[in-house]
């Protein structure tokens, strides 16, 4: 049997910021808010959100046997997480400037795995970083690390909504599980909600993702354009503004370093940017899953869509800080 204190302690040495140690079971009250999200077609044109409904709010069908579900968070607040100059017309969300996090976690998350399998010998499971329909906010609020904001993200006590999410789903089970993170520690704020630039938190816990920018800039396009407020890539508007992010210490990791500063970068230097530059210097941010093209696009928005860049940025993992990962309802 898992030691729940231990796998902590493990998590803990191999930099995660946050472990929670929750039971896989059935979220049937989640899994009917989003459908019921699904219904009004806020999804927009992510259409695989509609595959495997029944998976995501199951952990034990995405992993036969899962016992536990083991929940990690990393902190990754930094500079450009505080937000923009006023007019700034070229920003990228904060989580953009450093190396992929997909990367980053998948890596950490092996760690923790051989570490637990060292102590635990024939321990099976899986590492899940937004790479297979998993809810993973409602796994984290399960296994305490936090509650949904009115923006429909995971809020932490301690870091806010910047913190990177990766599971550990396992066959075996745990001494002991975590309590559920019990409510809301928003009270009567909607700072989120007042921010959103272009109306996609028109009703709390619920993004619209038809509106909103993290979407257009970063996933495929086939429902028209929105104003993208100056966002070139992503969109923090509805997380810089809150009190629990304003509070947050700056990210430990070396690995989130940023890679550049889109906070002292114009337009001028997007534009005059070529693609061996762009390679050089952003190529390992997740920046390089759009593409130089599409974000100077996003500069321009009257000029047509770059159809090589909607392309490239189909068919891939949905991004965790964008529409989607913010996009679903509370408790998704
Ligand atoms: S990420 Fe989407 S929901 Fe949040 S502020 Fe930006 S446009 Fe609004
Ligand atoms: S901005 Fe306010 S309402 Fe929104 S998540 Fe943060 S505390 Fe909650």
């Amino acid at each position: 049997m898992l030691v729940a204190e231990r796998i902590k302690l493990l998590a803990a040495r191999t930099g995660f910021d946050l472990c929670g140690v929750a039971s896989c079971r059935r979220f049937a009250e989640s899994e009917a808010r989003f459908r019921a999200w699904l219904g009004k077609g806020c999804h927009a044109s992510l259409g695989y959100l509609e595959r495997n409904v029944d998976k995501r709010f199951d952990p034990r069908l995405l992993v036969d046997g899962a016992r536990t579900a083991v929940v990690c968070a990393v902190g990754y607040k930094n500079r450009a997480g505080g937000g923009y100059p006023e007019g700034h017309r070229a920003k990228v969300a904060s989580y953009a400037c450093a190396t992929d996090y997909h990367t980053t976690l998948r890596a950490m998350l092996h760690r923790l795995f051989a570490l637990l399998a060292a102590e635990y010998p024939g321990l099976a499971g899986r590492a899940f970083v937004d790479t297979a329909p998993l809810s993973e906010k409602r796994l984290a609020v399960e296994a305490g690390l936090g509650w949904i904001g009115r923006q429909s993200l995971l809020v932490t006590p301690r870091f806010g909504t910047y913190v990177l999410l990766g599971e550990l789903l396992l066959t075996d089970e745990a001494d002991r599980y975590d309590a559920p993170f019990e409510g809301s520690r928003c009270g009567s704020c909607r700072r989120c909600l007042d921010s959103c630039p272009s109306g996609a938190l028109a009703e709390p816990y619920e993004v619209d993702a038809r509106r909103c920018i993290s979407r257009h800039t970063v996933e495929r396009e086939t429902d028209g354009r929105i104003d993208l407020g100056g966002w070139i890539f992503g969109c923090d508007a509805c997380q810089s503004c809150c009190p629990y992010n304003r509070q947050a210490p700056m990210h430990a990791l070396p690995a989130f370093d940023p890679l550049f500063d889109p906070v002292a970068m114009g337009p001028a230097e997007w534009l005059a940017m070529d693609e061996a530059a762009f390679d050089a210097r952003l190529g390992a941010t997740p920046l390089a899953r759009s593409g130089l093209r599409r974000l100077q696009r996003n500069l321009r928005p009257e000029a047509e869509p770059d159809a090589g860049g909607a392309a490239a940025a189909a068919n891939r993992c949905p991004e965790k800080k964008t529409a989607d990962g913010g996009a679903a309802p509370r408790g998704e």
